[in-house]
Parts: structure tokens; sequence; C-alpha cells
């Protein structure tokens, strides 16, 4: 492992856990790492490395005629696809006065695989065609429609899915230098989808027979794919993200917090609150004083009352009964000049000044912030700013 640079950090972290575990230092021989992550930024382009041309035309129809005059001997589509909530990869490989071969693949649920990782299994299945092809000593195209997989090959191959990129790179390298000495020649292209190109179609076709479960032997597969995919790190973190999203609503509608919050704006909780609170031009306690307000349990006398740090609800501006959120952003006369402001604004978004108006609408919450710091309501005594 030693003479190895790639890996290393992995295979040294494996071997310091086993020596703290057991007490023996690691040695070479103490794990043998077969997982090759190359450490390096590695830009193929610049290097000269790729075995394949890219082309990737400038517009959607520049890539429709390039696709139509195409010249190669050989040509392949690939796709992938999401259907149903589950994601499959095909490949068609078309030679003329011989009958088109595909393969297919199912990788799996969404929740495990993206369409970005399809995309580059459709090209890997392509690759695959392509190296078994007879006769092979000849121009080939690879068509993709989609623009990320096809300038996967020119990034330094380090986000998920990659090793997907990677291993295409080393079935086009073997093909490559089996039919060094031929006229073998492959391009791999950008065809814009959705735009009539004949062969995409048919591979976004045979892409959604995959997602629906169509695969093949799986001796007729590239080996890489012959076994289970690793599941796509980004898919399970959208999938677990989408998970809590749906346990956070849900509890959050159920809490008296959420219900009140719901009375100001029914979409709670949403983008559309946090886009509200997340101004550049709020700073942080602006927006919480607002979240506050929103929810119930912004520092006023009838919330300070019920959580015993005060004696009295009373207003301690203009002494009526109770001061709450309401009392404080609407009723309250002794603020009625710092109100202006906010009467003001809301005219203008044509809104009554409600508490809706006021808490539940993004373009209210700069003015707001305004006024709560005006009033000086909130400002602790001995400091600076509100806290
Ligand atoms: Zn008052």
């Amino acid at each position: 492992m030693a003479s190895r640079k790639t890996g290393s950090d992995f295979c040294s972290l494996l071997n310091s856990k086993y020596s703290q575990l057991t007490g023996i230092v690691a040695t070479d021989k103490v794990i043998s790492c077969t997982y090759i992550i190359s450490a390096r930024y590695r830009d193929p382009t610049l290097q000269g490395e790729l075995p394949f041309v890219t082309s990737i035309a400038d517009s959607r129809e520049d890539s429709i005629k390039e696709a139509e005059s195409a010249s190669e001997e050989v040509q392949v589509f690939t796709d992938g696809s999401a259907l149903n909530g589950k994601v499959g990869a095909a490949a068609i490989l078309t030679r003329e006065g011989k009958p088109p071969r595909a393969l297919h693949l199912a990788l799996g649920p969404e929740s495990e695989h993206t369409v970005h990782e399809a995309e580059l299994v459709g090209i890997l299945l392509g690759m695959h065609l392509i190296s078994t092809e007879r006769r092979g000593n000849a121009t080939f195209a690879l068509g993709v429609d989609n623009q990320a997989a096809t300038s996967a090959f020119h990034s330094a191959l380090r986000n998920p899915g990659h090793h997907l990129a990677r291993e295409i790179l080393q079935v086009a390298n073997r093909t490559q230098k089996r039919r060094r000495k031929g006229r073998y020649k492959l391009t791999i292209r950008w065809t814009a989808g959705h735009e009539g190109i004949k062969g995409n179609e048919d591979a976004d076709r045979e892409a959604k027979r995959a997602a629906e479960g169509l695969t093949p032997d799986k001796w007729a597969l590239p080996p890489y794919l012959r076994k289970p995919l690793l599941i796509n790190p980004a898919a399970a973190k959208r999938d677990h993200h989408e998970g809590l999203k749906k346990i956070w609503k849900k509890e959050w509608t159920a809490t008296a917090r959420g219900q009140k919050a719901a009375r100001i704006d029914g979409t709670t909780p949403s983008k559309k609150f946090l886009k509200s609170v997340s101004q550049t031009e709020l700073s942080r306690i602006d927006a919480s004083r607002i979240a506050q307000l929103r929810l119930g349990h912004a520092p006023v006398n009838k919330y300070l009352k019920r959580m015993g740090r005060v004696d009295s609800a009373r207003c301690p501006a203009c002494g009526d009964d109770e001061e709450t959120p309401e009392h404080f952003l609407i009723h309250c006369p002794s603020y009625a000049h710092e109100r202006w402001a906010l009467a003001q604004q809301a005219i203008k978004l044509r809104k009554a000044l409600t508490m809706e108006t006021l808490l539940g609408e993004p373009e209210m919450a700069r003015t707001l912030a305004k006024y709560i710091r005006a009033t000086n309501r909130f400002r602790q005594p001995g400091s600076s700013d509100q806290t």
C-alpha cells in the first residue's frame, strides 16, 4: 500500500482504526484496499487523454444539424430516464444493413438513483455495445441528449455518480487500444432532446422500458453493471430530506405555534415565510423578532405574564389592559407615529393593515423591522441594540 498513492487516506484510516482496536501496528498487509479513488485533480482534456472526441454544439439548432449530417458508420444513442419513481437506462446501436442492438438496465427506485446517474449508465451501456461490436474498425458516434453527462468527462470526476464516468473512460481506453491500428474513431455528441432526432427518441423509449424493469441477462451487461450499483448519495440524501420535510410538516401543523402561523399564512411552513425573513436587508435580530411575532411568542406582556416573567399583561406604552402582538403592531396609540410607514407600505401593496399583511407579506418585512426598531419596545436595558 505504501507504494500506492491513490486511495491511501482511506486505507490509512482503516489501518489506524485497526491498530487502535488490536494494538497491532499497521503494515501493508493488515488491510488491503481494492477500492481506489484518485485523490488527484484530473482534467483529461488538458492532458489529451480522452479516448474519444466530445462534440457539444453551441445551440440546439446546431446540435440537430450536426446529428442530421453525422457521417459515422455506426450510430449509438443512449438515454437515462425516470418513470413512476423508478430509474432506467438504455442504449441502441444501429448500423446500416444490420438489425439494431440494444441494452437496458433498470437501476432501481428514485430514492437510490438519479437520472443523471442513469444518463451515465446509458453511456456505459453504449460503450459496451461499441466495444463488443464486430467489425469494430469503423467510425462510431454516441449521441447523448444531456449536456451534463457529455461534459462530465471534462470535469474532475469526483461527484457522486462519477465512478460511472471513470468506468466509461476505462472501457473507452481499452477499446481504443485494441483497435489502435484500424481507423476506429469515437465521437460522443450532444444531441438535443425533444427535437425529433430519431435516435434520441428511440433511446428515450427504451430507457423508459428499462425504468419499468426491463433488464437483460446479466452476462449481456458490461461487467461493471453486473453487480447492483452503489446507492447514489445524492439520491439517498434527497430522499431522506423529503422524508424529514414530511415529518416536520406534519408535526409543525399539529402544534399550537404551527396553527397560529397558519392563520397568518395558510401555506406555512413554506418557502414564502423563509424568504420573507431571510432578506439580506434584515438582520438576524430583525428576522427572529418577526418570526416570534408570527409564532405568538414575541416578548410582549401578555406572553411574558403567561410565562411568569412579569406581573401584569398591561401595555407599558399606553396602559391598555393587554399587550398582545396585535395591540403592539396595529392598535397601540403610543406608536401611531412609527406606524405611519407601515400604513404607507400597506397602501403601496394594496392591502389592509392586518396581521396577515404585516406578518405574511415578504414585501412588508423590511418596513416591519424598521417599525419594531423604532418603537424601542424590545430594547433590553443596557444593550446597544435589541436582542
Ligand atoms: Zn399600548
